[in-house]
């Protein structure tokens, strides 16, 4: 928890003036009915008229606490004055050429500082996408070319995009995959590490060879380009694997010549406590893949790992109009330097302090809580009936409408829909913060014993 050099614009603290969501929001959600596709849903059907910092101001003039930060995007803030100015400078100077058709100077320091940032010493390469979906894509398919294998391990409860390819690669049907196939193939999932589910005292290596031993039985170590993992897992619960289990994989991956795909899409830029989450356990990648943190809201994707696996693609076979565009570049710069001069690893472990400290009461106290997990800013809470691990959906459901109704935006996630979750954004003030979790503490003391 931090404070930006210049002040939010935006006044940070909780204001609820009219009903969630006003009048303004509701005239705005008949609008949308008659002209936006009812696939796409939102989780809070209120209307955003200005946000910064941790504070999101709806067009009634509500001001919500944001612990979400628009899916583990806004880390450095919602409008940082820095990401701002780097962004209408950037514009101002030009808004796109086309890396493939004329390039420019902020996409190759981007991918300079990329090479910086993540972890391990050796020669990294980058290229920068658009979306956290395509930086996936892209990780398997240079994992394809380098290695002239085509099969690609995933996990249980993974979760890796909207794209075709992403979507075999996803495990929940409802709502990504549902009536979305044929999907793509060669992609096999293999038992994760969920210690809350997994027989107790199951150790992170025992995990580890549990998946193994699927693997080699149903595909064949030698047949695999790729093991794609996401460190700790987002959108299937923040399910964070026993201490071990990403080292055995990785060693195993290692021994069988398969690159190592890791997926900080979500976990990535200090969200956890650590610049990349898979540097709590040690573990160096072949390829990173990263988006939502990156650049401050804008959309930028990338992936970053070994020279000698990024340059076996041949020129041309990686790219994309938008991919890298410049203002997001700069956008991705100015987050970058915030990263570093606010200290947000530090911030992100300020956080789960405050959280933990606030929740950890009722969660102790509460049959509905099963777990309280996660690191750093990436926090949540397992819900369930009350004496068993049977899932409760609607439990997160009612907490999440609680929060909203009060002025506090948390999501949910998980396999089950069970979950909720933190996100908050990481220069986000200890009183909001205190204030929020305070509010979330209260709609779970709510639930029935
Ligand atoms: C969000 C997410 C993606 C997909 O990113 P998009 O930008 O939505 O395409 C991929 N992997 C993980 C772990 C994510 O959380």
């Amino acid at each position: 928890m931090s404070t930006t050099s210049a002040p939010p614009a935006l006044a940070q603290s909780r204001s609820v003036l009219t009903a969630i969501p006003g009048p303004r929001s509701m005239a705005l959600a008949r609008r949308r009915a008659a002209a936006v596709a009812a696939g796409v849903s939102s989780v809070l059907p209120v209307y955003v008229a200005r946000a910064s910092g941790a504070i999101v101001e709806d067009v009634d003039g509500n001001r919500l606490v944001d612990l979400g930060s628009g899916i583990a995007v806004t880390s450095v803030g919602a409008a940082a004055p820095e990401v701002v100015a780097a962004v209408a400078a950037q514009a101002a100077d030009f808004t796109h050429t086309c890396f493939m058709v004329s390039p420019y100077e902020e996409y190759v320091e981007v991918c300079e500082r990329l090479a910086e940032l993540t972890p391990g010493t050796h020669e990294k390469r980058s290229v920068l996408v658009s979306s956290g979906a395509e930086a996936v894509e892209n990780a398997v398919k240079t994992a394809r070319r380098a290695t002239g294998r085509d099969a690609v391990l995933v996990l249980d409860h993974a979760y890796h995009g909207r794209t075709n390819l992403t979507m075999a690669m996803t495990a929940r049907a409802m709502p990504y995959k549902t009536g979305f196939g044929p999907f793509a193939g060669e992609v096999y999932r293999v038992p994760t590490s969920y210690p809350l589910r997994d027989p107790a005292g199951m150790t992170g290596a025992e995990a580890a060879a549990r998946a193994i031993d699927v693997a080699e039985r149903m595909v064949g170590a030698d047949r695999v380009a790729a093991l794609v993992v996401e460190p700790i897992q987002g959108e299937g619960g923040f399910v964070v694997p026993a201490p071990g289990f990403l080292p055995a994989m990785a060693a195993w991956a290692q021994a069988h010549g398969i690159v190592l795909v890791v997926d900080e899409v979500q976990t990535g830029f200090a969200r956890t406590g650590a610049m990349f989450a898979c540097e709590h356990e040690g573990v160096v990648p072949d390829l990173i893949a990263t988006a939502k943190g990156i650049a401050g809201g804008l959309p930028l994707g990338a992936v970053t790992g070994r020279a000698d696996l990024m340059d076996a693609v041949h020129p041309g076979g990686l790219g994309g109009t938008f991919g890298g565009n410049p203002v997001a570049c700069a956008a991705a710069l100015a987050s970058m330097a915030l990263f570093e001069s606010l200290d947000l690893v530090g911030a992100a472990r300020a956080i789960e302090a405050v959280v933990r400290a606030g929740l950890e009461p009722v969660a102790d106290a509460s049959p509905a809580v099963a777990e309280l997990r996660g690191r750093g800013a990436m926090l949540a809470v397992e819900l369930v009936r009350p004496g068993t691990l049977e899932p409760d959906r609607a439990a997160a459901a009612q907490v999440a409408r609680a929060c909203a109704a009060a002025g506090v935006l948390v999501l949910t996630c998980g396999t089950w829909g069970n979950v909720v979750r933190l996100l908050p954004p990481l220069v986000i003030g200890r009183p909001l913060l205190e204030d929020g979790v305070e509010v979330l503490a209260g709609a779970l003391r709510a639930l029935p014993a």
